[in-house]
């Protein structure tokens, strides 16, 4: 997923954890888009405003002087709010004090989850096409990503193949639902082969569910934390910036039993010790009204098929979307001659409309042309893209 950086000479007994590791494709992109002046439809991130309750709720937290250090697991006020949350969107009981941990966004949870349960010569599984902080997470750890692939259009995951990954080094499996880019959801069914693969092998699970409420056309996201199984071996985590329009923020937070969580926030207490605390303060209060979240599933459904109408106008051939900020489209009718980075360097410098390859999510670099559009934009932007895209056809 990334660009490999230049190998400078380090210094003597420097030796890189992460050699391969560049500049990620969501920062090379947004550049590229800045540099070309085009429509940033490439890094996932709103262009939006969010709520203005959030932000007075913001003000008033630092204005009312909460801006020293909050407690190492979070704000006890923000952990009820989350606990009250699951119990109202999931049905689930979640101990505030003993099983929520508040983070640095989401990015901070993988990485903290990570660090906490694997050792070196350990192996996690990963399925491609896949988030690009995990495999540099596990990769620090001196412990192996192991890839399962998926495949478009519909990145079904196969549970015997998966099983089939598993070996004596097996220590957790990473699953992201709805997954970016390809914006597959999981039905009961995964969730339940998933759970007893978990099992059978006594293996840990991060459910990356950011997405949660990102989820369309009625169907219905199944969370680990509703399957007993798996909500007593795993991790899942959570982003207010994708679930509140603040990806900025950086704020998140972990659901892991008492004795995972407890390892978690070893790691956390030295990784970032404490969080925002003001960010926390305002987060609280908006959780407490439902229809913050609630609403999200129309609100970005609508912004999904404003976009599609352009790009099937332009010539792409889409595939479904089912959650996420993401579209993901063919684009073989437009320019079959290029293999996916080059027609994302094409469509940004020559058609100012910027956008990712997907095939940097996958370790093998498979090239599917596809590329991913993120439509967490305003009417305008959206329809401004759409205008630009029109003249791929004039
Ligand atoms: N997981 C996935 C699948 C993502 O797309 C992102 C990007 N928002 C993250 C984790 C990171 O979330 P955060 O910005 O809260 O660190
Ligand atoms: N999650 C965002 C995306 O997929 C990017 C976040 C980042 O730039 N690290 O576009």
């Amino acid at each position: 997923m990334t660009k490999p950086s230049q190998r400078g000479a380090l210094p003597g007994p420097f030796v890189s954890k992460l050699p391969d590791v560049g500049t990620t494709i969501f920062t090379v992109m947004s550049q590229l888009a800045s540099e070309h002046d085009a429509i940033n439809l490439s890094q996932g991130f709103p262009d939006y405003p969010c709520h203005p309750a959030l932000l007075t709720a913001l003000t008033r937290a630092a204005e009312a002087g909460h801006n020293q250090y909050a407690p190492m697991a979070g704000l006890p006020t923000l952990r009820q709010a989350i606990s009250a949350k699951l119990q109202l969107s999931r049905g689930v009981t979640v101990d505030a004090d003993q099983e929520i941990t508040v983070t640095a966004g989401a990015t901070q949870a993988i990485f903290t989850a990570i660090a906490a349960v694997l050792h070196a010569g350990d192996e996690a599984i990963v399925l491609d096409p896949s988030y690009d902080s995990y495999a540099p997470a596990i990769a620090a750890q001196g412990a192996t990503p192991i890839r399962v692939g998926l495949t478009a259009p519909d990145y079904a995951v196969d549970w015997h193949r998966l099983e089939q990954a598993v070996t004596p080094r097996t220590r957790l499996i990473i699953v992201n639902n709805p997954n970016n880019p390809s914006t597959s959801l999981f039905g009961a069914s995964d969730i339940d082969a998933l759970a007893a693969i978990a099992e059978r092998h006594d293996l840990l699970v991060l459910a990356d569910e950011v997405y949660e409420h990102l989820v369309f056309d009625d169907l219905t996201h199944h969370s680990v934390l509703a399957h007993p199984v798996l909500r007593a071996r795993s991790f899942a985590i959570y982003s207010f910036g994708k679930t509140f329009h603040a990806t900025g923020w950086k704020i998140g937070y972990c659901v892991a039993p008492p004795d995972m969580t407890t390892e978690f926030r070893k790691i956390h207490q030295f990784l970032v010790f404490a969080v925002n605390a003001p960010a926390q303060h305002a987060m609280a209060e908006h959780l407490a009204d439902p229809a913050h979240w609630q609403a999200l599933p129309g609100f970005f459904q609508a912004r999904r098929d404003r976009l599609a109408h352009g790009l099937v106008a332009a010539g792409f051939k889409l595939l479904p979307s089912h959650g996420t900020y993401f579209q993901l489209a063919d684009f073989t009718a437009i320019r079959h001659d290029l293999d996916d980075v080059a027609f994302a360097r094409w469509l940004t410098i020559e058609h100012g409309v910027a956008c990712i390859p997907v095939s940097v999510f996958h370790a093998d670099g498979r090239d599917e042309k596809l590329v991913r559009f993120c439509f967490a934009k305003r009417d305008e932007t959206l329809d401004a893209a759409s205008a630009r895209l029109a003249l791929l056809n004039a």
